[in-house]
């Protein structure tokens, strides 16, 4: 018997072609920038990478995009935020931590939280991500379930955290609740290509012992990773040992979370000691300068972090509190940051920061096998960034993405080979719309703080 069909099987698919690129900042373990190559992307794969004049011969038959003049590198990798609090970005600034949360950042969100919020919130953060470069987001939020369906319609890869909190939420009204909505969130993105999940207790002096132990055991169960805020600010370390007797990366210890599977958010107050810890255990540092510097949290021990060989991957944090989602900027902060802080200019240069936004944060998300750099058999998420003149000329290419204003230069963005930025215009989202939902979301919070 024979079967016939009207699509025909010979015609390439739109996830097979080419692209020539004036340097591809590979982020393999070499961290080798190969000039005037073409990256072979085939099923929304990379199938080789190899020089212009060879592809020329070898995949004439693929449509090809001309990136000659430009840098093509792997998608960036957020690996901390909280998308939807894009419609709280400049609300309730210059204000200490402890206060902008329990004054305003709370009591603004429980008025308005429910899934619209979630989703409008959160598309307007993808969208500022991917034309940022951004091609994975790590993301803690209420309504993950949310998040997941805007990430998934976006076509943006994402790890949703799976959130609990001690108290009451819009998300779920008790500790139970959160773990049961949590599970069958985790159950329903099972085989997704592009969207996993992560338990996401949002810190140690949120979450007490009981969810904790909770979360140590699932998460080694469904081996999914552990994201959460942890020694953020010296008050809340303080605080903790008031009522606990020992610091909250002790507790966390000895409950067992201090493992790979842990993502560990913040970290400005470490002593040596933990520090020593952090790397023997095998803990991922997620580092978000930008938000520690505006809310005057502190600074992260990197260098030191990096000598004892801690894997340090950075973050944004979500937009209230950066106040914007530009992680090559966050990098430019981090870098510098570093090198003040350790009176040295070499440290934290621009190969090994980049990792910390490719290939080291896939390592965190456990997604180093399919994402982080531009090598064989990997997905294709990767961005084309065209220098513009605050970026020439390019002497050393990753030096120029980490070190100039390069994020409005980030020109094409793929994940798994679907396009879903070209010449900075957004595929997947309708802009207009979300001009109208920021417009629309922004009268109405304004109103109810009395802002107006
Ligand atoms: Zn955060």
């Amino acid at each position: 018997m024979s079967v016939t069909s009207n699509a025909s099987s010979t015609e390439s698919p739109d996830t097979d072609f080419r692209i020539d690129a004036g340097w591809i900042i590979t982020m393999n373990a070499g961290n080798d920038v190969l000039p005037r190559h073409s990256l072979i992307v085939e099923n929304g794969r990379i199938s080789a990478c190899l020089p212009w004049r060879d592809a020329d011969v070898q995949f004439a038959h693929l449509p090809a995009q001309n990136a000659k003049d430009s840098i093509l590198m792997p998608g960036l990798i957020n690996a901390h935020t909280h998308l939807a609090m894009n419609l709280l970005r400049g609300f309730a600034d210059d204000t200490p931590l402890k206060q902008w949360l329990e004054n305003h950042i709370w009591p603004t969100e429980s008025a308005h939280m429910g899934t619209s919020f979630v989703a409008d919130g959160s598309e307007l953060a993808i969208a500022e991500s991917i034309s940022n470069g951004v091609t994975t987001v790590n993301d803690m939020y209420f309504f993950p379930d949310e998040v997941a369906k805007v990430c998934r319609k976006a076509g943006i890869r994402a790890t949703v955290g799976l959130l609990v909190f001690d108290f009451p939420t819009a998300w779920a009204g008790s500790t139970d609740e959160y773990f049961s909505k949590g599970i069958a969130l985790h159950d329903a993105c099972k085989g997704d290509p592009l969207i996993q999940t992560a338990f996401a207790p949002h810190a140690p002096y949120t979450v007490s012992q009981k969810p904790l132990e909770r979360i140590a055991t699932l998460s080694s169960e469904l081996d999914i990773p552990v994201h959460m805020h942890v020694h953020e600010t010296a008050f809340e370390v303080t605080e903790f040992v008031k009522a606990h007797g020992v610091r909250p990366i002790q507790r966390l210890h000895d409950i067992g979370l201090l493992s790979p599977s842990l993502l560990a958010v913040h970290l400005t107050q470490l002593t040596q000691d933990e520090i020593s810890t952090l790397a023997e255990t095998g803990v991922h540092a997620i580092h978000c300068p930008e938000s520690n510097l505006k809310l005057a949290s502190g600074q992260s021990p990197v260098a030191d972090m990096l000598k004892a060989g801690v894997n340090v991957a950075v973050g944004t944090d979500g937009a209230a509190s950066n106040n914007d989602l530009d992680l090559l900027g966050e990098l430019r902060t981090a870098a510098f940051l570093a090198k003040l802080a350790d009176g040295d200019a070499s440290t934290l240069n621009a190969g090994t920061a980049l990792r910390m936004v490719t290939i080291d944060a896939a390592r965190a998300l456990g997604l180093e096998h399919e994402i982080g750099s531009l090598e064989h058999g990997k997905s294709a998420d990767c961005i084309v960034i065209k220098p513009d003149l605050g970026m020439i000329p390019v002497y050393d290419a990753q030096a120029q993405v980490v070190y100039t204003n390069s994020s409005p230069c980030v020109q094409d963005v793929w994940v798994a080979g679907k396009p879903l930025m070209r010449n900075r215009k957004l595929l997947t989202l309708d802009a207009e719309r979300l001009y109208a939902n920021a417009a629309r979301w922004s009268e109405k919070i304004a109103e109810n703080a009395n802002l107006n």
